[in-house]
């Protein structure tokens, strides 16, 4: 089975459109993916429209930022109700955070003699989500940085003078409400945190359901450690390549994790949901 559970499309930061990512999909073979955009599920309903008439299964996700005091924690959320009104809502809620957070970051960078355009940011992140890679991308534009890492590392990134923290939504109240909206409650990318293994326990404790073992970035060593975190813990094993675009050289990650094939992932988290019916 080839299965991709953690991509991005233009309905958050990435570059290709809910059908686009679908006919990637396609292209690349894949059996399973999850389409989880950054605090929003609008993308959901066109890229089952799209999968709708191909053997590609596509399942409801999401990606949730959350935070435990001022550290981001990414919160991957499954097999979602997506009708689901108070899902919708808290969402809204969100996103509304998230363009509050890039007006606060744009003024900072006025201060510092930078002057960036809120409206041109909102433009560039179209329908979506708005988020940091928008406003790099604006920074770039008006050549006040090389690259989009360059606005990263001098200006917007965790320890930029023009960084602002999200609002705060902990964690617990993340698990909770995908579990409300019938999901399962994964957490993203776990090797981006120092001191995972504390961080997945504690998670444990809220209810968390899985991990991203195998993500695209994650070494072997450190596969295998989170490998046994999950069976200690009793938690799915996830994979997920975080697309966002094409490489430079046109390829594309989808589906370019590997995981052992007698693992079930989707079967898994199927079963895994069944709690919160
Ligand atoms: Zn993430
Ligand atoms: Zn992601």
């Amino acid at each position: 089975m080839r299965v991709d559970l953690h991509m991005h499309s233009t309905a958050s930061d990435g570059v290709y459109n809910p059908a686009e990512v679908v006919d990637i999909a396609v292209t690349h073979q894949m059996d399973v993916i999850a389409l989880t955009d950054h605090d929003t599920i609008q993308g959901i309903p066109s890229a089952l429209d799209a999968a709708n008439q191909t053997q590609l299964q596509v399942i409801a996700g999401v990606e949730l930022s959350s935070q435990d005091e001022t550290v981001d924690r990414h919160l991957l959320g499954y097999l979602l109700n997506i009708t689901y009104a108070p899902l919708l809502d808290r969402l809204d809620v969100l996103r509304n955070g998230r363009v509050y957070r890039i007006q606060e970051m744009v003024q900072k960078l006025i201060a510092v003699g930078l002057p960036i355009e809120v409206e041109r940011v909102l433009a560039l992140a179209g329908t979506g989500s708005v988020g940091r890679p928008h406003l790099a991308r604006a920074m770039l534009e008006k050549g006040y940085v090389s690259s989009i890492q360059d606005a990263f590392d001098r200006y917007i990134g965790d320890e930029g003078v023009a960084y602002v923290p999200h609002s705060q939504f902990a964690p617990t109240e993340a698990i909770r409400l995908i579990h409300e909206a019938g999901g399962v409650a994964v957490l993203a990318h776990p090797g981006h945190y120092a001191q995972h293994a504390q961080i997945i326990e504690a998670l444990v404790a809220d209810g968390l359901d899985g991990i991203e073992v195998y993500y695209y970035d994650h070494s072997p060593k450190l596969i295998s450690e989170l490998y046994w975190l999950a069976k200690h813990h009793d938690l799915v094993m996830t994979v997920g390549s975080d697309f966002h675009r094409r490489e430079a050289d046109g390829s594309a990650r989808i589906g370019s994790v590997r995981f052992p094939p007698e693992l079930d992932i989707v079967d898994s988290l199927r079963q895994r949901a069944e709690r919160y019916r």
